[in-house]
């Protein structure tokens, strides 16, 4: 549903790490599209690490403030996450996620066919929970009977998980297998991850869905079966809906099938806002070296804008990042290549 939009503001926080590096390259991929999608401006904004540490706060109130009442959409770099607790830090992003109600975290992971519209060995998307499980970081020490003891709660609200449920099974009816795996581990937390899993499977047949999701097939499986079935068997899945931490390793995993993670995008999405954002980290070890894969951030750009309507500003996006790959002359160093971030861009661009 495209909706006619003169202008289209969109939030930019590169944030830390090789996230500075690699959002200017979204920003190019935008931009290359010209008058195809609405004029596009471009708003920087602050969070991050470093931005804790220069300021004090993480996520400073005006870049949630500018989000919120001028931004249509974002792009999101990464956050640095010190291994060790750093006392008044925590990751602007999870916050972000909550303030702004990003529920989602669509996650598409895809092998790119050696010839053109041929069938991906892998395609599939992972949609994460975005808001709650071991992310609502209530965690305690204590000192018991046997020395230092700590606790992690894990929230999972049929609310939630209804929600994601329903997202996953409005993005299966958009492919063409229409199929949702259910990721859990019910068997050793039968009321968190059984509440998620009774959730999801129970949509399709809630009130005023009309039969909607006939057409859609659900499995379900352990996840830790599901991370070997998709290492031997990556084709059977199409979408996997998972609470917050198995979606995140899932989709480290599957990135891993397709290469690097410096190709895998996401989007966060809520019901009025769409954020992009690369699914890999910071990535310190190769930090300011102008080698970080750029092409998850250019994704994560077109993502943003399928969900705006732009399908064909996306599509061209996409199938420059797809012929990049394919022609294996313009790669960056994690794809076995030699080429700088700046040059994958340039090559992305000239394509677009
Ligand atoms: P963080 O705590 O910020 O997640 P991390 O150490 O977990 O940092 P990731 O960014 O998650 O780092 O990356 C994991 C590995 O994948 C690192 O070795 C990193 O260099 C590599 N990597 C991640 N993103 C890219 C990219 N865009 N291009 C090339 N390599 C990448
Ligand atoms: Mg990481």
């Amino acid at each position: 549903a495209t909706v006619a939009r003169k202008s289209l503001k969109i939030g930019m926080i590169p944030a830390d790490g090789i996230g500075r590096e690699v959002l200017p390259g979204a920003k190019a991929a935008i931009q290359a599209l010209g008058s195809s999608i609405p004029t596009t401006e471009f708003i920087d904004l602050q969070a991050g690490f470093e931005c804790f540490q220069k300021t004090g706060t993480a996520l400073p109130d005006e870049t949630v403030e500018v989000l919120k009442n001028e931004c249509d959409c974002a792009l999101f770099g990464a956050v640095s996450s010190p291994s060790r607790k750093v006392f008044g830090y925590s990751s602007p992003i999870v916050a972000l996620r909550k303030k702004m109600d990003l529920y989602a975290n669509i996650r598409p992971v895809s092998s790119v066919a050696p010839i053109p519209n041929e069938q991906p060995t892998i395609d599939l998307v992972v949609v994460r929970e975005n808001t709650e499980c071991l992310y609502i970081k209530e965690e305690t020490q204590t000192v018991g009977e046997r020395g230092i003891e700590t606790r992690a709660t894990r929230l999972i609200t049929e609310y939630a998980s209804r929600r994601i449920g329903e997202m996953a099974f409005k993005i299966a009816l958009t492919r063409p297998r229409k199929h949702v795996t259910i990721i859990h581990k019910s068997n050793v937390l039968s009321v968190t991850d059984g509440l998620f899993r009774e959730t999801v499977r129970g949509v399709p047949t809630l009130p005023g869905m009309n039969g909607k999701y006939d057409g859609v097939t659900v499995a379900e499986q352990l996840v830790d079966s599901a991370v070997y079935r998709l290492f031997r068997e990556p084709h059977i899945y199409d979408v996997m809906v998972a609470p917050n931490l198995y979606g995140d390793i899932i989709s480290d995993a599957a990135a891993a099938l397709v290469g690097s993670l410096g190709l895998v995008p996401s989007v966060n999405a809520g019901d009025s806002f769409v954020m992009g954002e690369p699914v890999h980290g910071s990535a310190p070890d190769i930090a300011g070296k102008d080698i970080a894969n750029p092409l998850a951030a250019i994704r994560s750009a077109a993502l943003m804008l399928r969900q705006f309507g732009y399908g064909n500003g996306a599509a061209r996006i996409e199938s420059a990042v797809d012929d990049v790959i394919r022609e294996g002359r313009y790669l960056t160093p994690d794809l076995g290549g030699k080429s700088s971030t700046s040059e994958v861009v340039s090559q992305v661009v000239k394509r677009i």
